[in-house]
């Protein structure tokens, strides 16, 4: 039967009605009122759905919940200051103290004595420590199997152990360890592996960085 000549529930409910009866016409039945047993029936039916509808925005929260999670473990964002440029780029180079061709396995960014670094990623501190190369520099650790490192910085604002958010101040820029001069040389490695942070910054960072006020601890 097409669309448009299918009787509506009031109709069915009217005829219904007229055939358990067997005295009234059709006509006068066609605006009958709805019975209370077809009210309470159709409530009940709406509100299933509505709860269906609740049950069904709550798990897809959850899931977009989930997401941004795995999102923010990520490290994504820009550890120095707004602005900042780089100053030397990742990978083969004229190493500045031997003149021999070597692998750099990170960037750096021209950043003044001083300037706060930032986590790029909700992750935890690994390490904070000191050697010849990086000067005093720490590690970061994340769920999704990322590390990053930032080096030549002092004024540490975090521990090891301790959990950080993306965009939290964890130290300050010093010309420590083998520098040539003021600047955070900063690495990503992915299990382990060096890959390229440029690959991974995003507009966004540059808004993190400039908002984090520097809190050396
Ligand atoms: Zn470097």
């Amino acid at each position: 039967m097409p669309a448009q000549f299918a009787p509506s529930r009031l109709t069915q409910n009217a005829v219904s009605s007229f055939n358990q009866s067997g005295t009234k016409s059709a006509d006068s039945l066609a605006f009958a009122p709805l019975s209370r047993k077809s009210e309470s029936v159709d409530t009940k039916e709406l509100l299933r759905q509505a709860m269906a509808f609740n049950e069904s925005l709550a798990k897809a929260e959850q899931r977009w919940l989930g997401q941004l999670k795995v999102v923010s473990q990520l490290p994504t964002t820009s550890p120095a200051a707004k602005n900042a440029g780089i100053s030397s780029d990742y990978g083969t180079r004229i190493d500045p103290f031997t003149h021999t061709l070597v692998y750099h396995q990170g960037i750096d960014f021209s950043v003044g004595h001083g300037s706060p670094i930032m986590a790029t990623g909700d992750g935890v501190v690994s390490k904070v420590d000191v050697d010849r190369n990086n000067g005093q520099y720490l590690e970061i650790e994340y769920a999704s199997g990322f590390t990053t490192r930032y080096a030549h910085v002092s004024s540490f604002s975090v521990r090891t152990g301790e959990t950080v958010k993306r965009g939290q101040v964890i130290a300050a820029v010093r010309n420590t360890g083998r520098s040539t001069g003021t600047h955070l040389h900063y690495e990503i490695r992915y299990q382990g592996v060096s890959i390229n942070p440029l690959q991974a910054l995003t507009q966004s960072s540059q808004q993190l960085a400039s908002a984090n006020p520097a809190k050396p601890r």
